[in-house]
């Protein structure tokens, strides 16, 4: 990865680096051949001018006179007659046979126009010559050219310099990309090697967060709150295990007992009567246990597709008070269901019955003699709240939490039945019609438990 990061960043270095070179030589090479463009017009025009005033010797005269002051290696004129022979020059030794260039005389002189620029190689040279083609009167053709050595020198001098820095901005690149890259990298190594190092025993190693508010802290905070959540569902589920292992016993220690005692008494047919129809009880709490343990494993992980309709909460909670009846009469309770209004919920009735006889059930079931039990059903803000609400023991705060979790039973709840899975499935199901469940409560003071769900207009 950091090899690959390397080469990219190289690539793209080197490719601006060049592309901005080229600019700049292209540039610069303009820049000169208008320059000597503009000085070969100038002279040519100039040189025109004196011919015109004041005759061809004048022009030879001002031309030598031009041509030595710039040099001799550097310059050099020519005069022809169109028919291309040459009648007067400057010192053509360095020149040589360089030649005429045929188009640009025609240019010159059929088609009319004023001058004509041509770059033309310099025999046995290494570099060329421009040369400007005028006529500067009937009959007379002037050819004045300047040798191009001083650009090629530049041309080979940038050329250099373009090797030279381009081989160090290389080094530079590839020793700046390889530090940047590992640098860049270096937080996902070490995320690898937390990632690594843990094991189911160890889960408190963290990937170490530098706090430079990048990437890379972001996947090191992410990474650890992952690690936060696996601990804590492995925490739970050594929790459940314990709990399951526990509640499990004691009813087949039960059955064990029982069956001890019968076998070792020497009763009759009737005690064996006896042990079989408690044991049959004892297998049919364990039954219920495991498959509300089951049910709620399903609604949580939302395995089974529920069957959802327009369900009436307010019918369902005042069916479940006549079901309750009874049972609070017994304890000398007094229900109370205020649920009169229709309040519809897409849900499944028969889960929404299994809660709401739950919450009833846990209330009476807590709730001392001569207490009293009240159920309401009503709408609100696009919700349907139902309210469970006694005047019991309360619960204590600390146990707020704990109580929807799986087999947990309150202190003072050791006398009476139950498995501690009531308050879990009722969560399983809330959570698994979209709404909330909560509890306010105070010890002394009853509890009240709250739930949600998101109403449904009946259209
Ligand atoms: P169970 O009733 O089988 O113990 P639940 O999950 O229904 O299991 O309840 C868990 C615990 O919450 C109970 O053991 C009890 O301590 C506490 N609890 C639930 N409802 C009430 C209530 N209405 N009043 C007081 N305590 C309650």
């Amino acid at each position: 990865m950091a090899f690959r990061l390397t080469l990219w960043y190289v690539f793209v270095f080197v490719l601006s680096a060049t592309v901005a070179f080229a600019l700049f030589y292209l540039l610069i090479l303009r820049l000169i051949s208008q320059r000597t463009d503009e000085d070969l017009i100038t002279n040519a025009n100039r040189l025109a001018q004196v011919y015109a005033l004041e005759g061809g010797e004048m022009l030879r005269r001002a031309a030598l006179l031009q041509v030595q002051t710039t040099g001799e290696q550097k310059m050099f004129f020519r005069l022809f007659y169109p028919s291309g022979v040459f009648f007067s020059s400057s010192n053509m030794t360095y020149w040589k046979n360089i030649g005429i260039d045929r188009k640009a005389v025609d240019a010159v002189l059929e088609e009319g126009r004023l001058f004509s620029l041509v770059t033309q190689p310099i025999p046995r040279r290494p570099y060329n010559a421009r040369i400007i083609y005028k006529r500067i009167g009937i009959n007379v053709v002037l050819q004045l050219g300047v040798s191009l050595q001083n650009e090629s020198h530049l041309v080979e001098t940038f050329k250099r310099t373009f090797v030279i820095t381009m081989s160090v901005l290389l080094l530079i690149a590839v020793g700046l990309g390889w530090i940047m890259a590992r640098s860049a990298l270096a937080g996902v190594a070490s995320v690898t090697q937390t990632a690594q190092k843990i094991s189911e025993e160890d889960l408190d190693t963290r990937v170490p967060v530098l706090h430079r508010h990048d990437e890379i802290d972001q996947l090191a905070v992410t990474f650890n709150q992952m690690l936060d959540r696996i601990k804590q569902l492995i925490s739970g589920i050594r929790q459940m295990n314990d709990n399951i292992a526990h509640d499990l016993r004691s009813p087949i220690a039960r059955i064990r007992g029982l069956a001890e005692v019968t076998l070792t008494s020497d009763g009759g047919m009737e005690e064996y009567a006896q042990m079989a129809a408690s044991t049959i009880e004892e297998c049919d709490r364990l039954l219920q246990m495991i498959n509300t343990m089951l049910t709620i494993s399903r609604t949580e992980a939302g395995v089974d597709p529920i069957t959802l309709e327009n369900v009436d909460l307010a019918k369902v909670a005042r069916e479940a008070c006549v079901l309750f009846q009874p049972l609070a009469e017994d304890k000398q309770i007094s229900l109370h269901c205020s649920a009169d209004s229709p309040c519809s919920v897409r849900g499944n009735e028969q889960m929404l019955q299994r809660l709401i006889a739950n919450l009833v059930d846990n209330a009476i079931k807590y709730t001392d003699m001569n207490g009293s039990v009240w159920v309401t059903v009503n709408s609100a803000d696009g919700n349907v709240v139902m309210e469970v609400r006694d005047n019991g023991p309360g619960i204590p705060p600390e146990d707020h939490r704990r109580i929807f979790q799986r087999f947990f039973r309150g202190d003072q709840s050791r006398s009476v039945g139950g498995a501690g899975l009531g308050l879990s499935l009722a969560q399983a199901i809330v959570r698994a019609h979209g709404g909330s469940i909560i509890l306010q409560s105070m010890p002394g003071q009853g509890s009240t438990f709250t739930i949600a769900l998101p109403r449904q207009d009946s259209h």
